[in-house]
């Protein structure tokens, strides 16, 4: 598991645990927290770009879940060539450690940014790739990096395409729950905001039903159950890619109106301008999860709302 003690890889830690797998974990807590990996689990603490540290994790493991990388969008039209060497090269060496030790099964988190702007929505794997950022860009180089390892070295991969993903997940070690810094992300925003720091709205003047962008939410639990599926799904020689959201949109103003009914109060926001690069709508289509992995969502946006608002009490 590289980045296990991130906010997603975390809590598949302790899913999967849960679920009796054994797991190890490598993580150089960059950015994630040592506090979030599972006792449970073993821990190397190392950067996944140190291949003596993905040797010392990688031996007699089955599968690697490929959570750890760079994920700022506005960092990396900052920095795309940090993005270029620490996702695509990272990823590239991780895949020859694999190979020295023979470990042939990959489940990698891709992400809706290899779509970029979509032509229409719902999007589905078929949809043009057009990133509009190096983010989304290092995501795709991956996930081709994998076809062509599946197709030369035998080697089963799945890519997961996060869309939007939130909530929170009590554990035997407590909640786990999104820490970033900075937080970029809507959800945790809009529980954070205060008449002070109101959240901002960026952008009410988008082609859409209320003029705020559409996005499309998946729990962060359903997101991980998916990935043990698509782990008991892999098949040698074969890289599918498969979008994991819910297949159903909601506006940045639907989502505050939302968190408003879960915490009982107002939310305090501000209008300001769009962000660069914010697509106006992205929804996935989920036909294909359902079709291989027989999954899906069963949390709903105020279940990812009230998890998250929880996890923050
Ligand atoms: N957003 C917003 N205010 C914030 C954070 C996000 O209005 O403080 C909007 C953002 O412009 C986008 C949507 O909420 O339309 C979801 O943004 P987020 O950063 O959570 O995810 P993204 O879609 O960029 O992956």
């Amino acid at each position: 598991m590289t980045g296990g003690a991130g906010y997603i890889g975390g809590m598949a830690t302790s899913m999967l645990l849960d679920a009796g797998y054994r797991v190890r974990v490598l993580d150089d807590c960059s950015t994630g927290h040592a506090d979030a990996i599972d006792p449970r689990a073993h821990f190397v603490r190392g950067s996944f770009l140190d291949a003596s540290a993905v040797q010392e994790a990688i031996a007699g493991c089955d599968t690697v879940m490929h959570f750890a990388g760079k994920s700022l969008v506005g960092e990396s039209v900052q920095k795309p060539d940090l993005y270029m060497q620490v996702n695509v090269g990272g990823s590239a060496q991780l895949l020859n450690v694999m190979k020295e030790n023979n470990v042939k099964k990959i489940v990698f988190s891709s992400s809706a940014a290899t779509y970029g702007e979509p032509e229409e929505v719902p999007i589905t794997e078929k949809s043009p790739t057009k990133p509009t950022n190096p983010y989304g860009l290092s995501k795709l180089k991956v996930d081709q990096l994998l076809t062509q390892r599946a197709s030369e070295d035998g080697i089963a991969a799945i890519s997961l395409r996060y869309f939007n993903v939130a909530g929170a997940l009590n554990t035997s070690h407590g909640w786990l729950s999104e820490r970033h810094n900075p937080e970029t992300h809507l959800i945790p925003n809009v529980l954070k905001a205060t008449p002070e720091s109101p959240l901002q709205i960026f952008g009410t003047d988008w082609p859409t039903l209320d003029g705020t962008c559409v996005r499309d939410y998946v729990h962060v639990v359903d997101l991980i159950e998916a990935h043990i599926a698509a782990m008991k799904a892999l098949v040698l020689g074969k890289h599918e890619i498969i979008n994991l959201g819910s297949g159903d949109g909601y506006s940045v103003r639907q989502v505050v109106d939302a968190a408003a009914l879960v915490v009982g109060r107002s939310i305090p926001t501000a209008e300001v301008g769009r962000r660069a690069g914010d697509p106006a709508v992205l929804i996935a289509s989920v036909d294909r999860a359902k079709e291989l992995l027989s999954w899906t969502p069963t949390r709903n946006l105020l279940a990812m709302m009230s998890d998250a608002h929880v996890s923050l009490r």
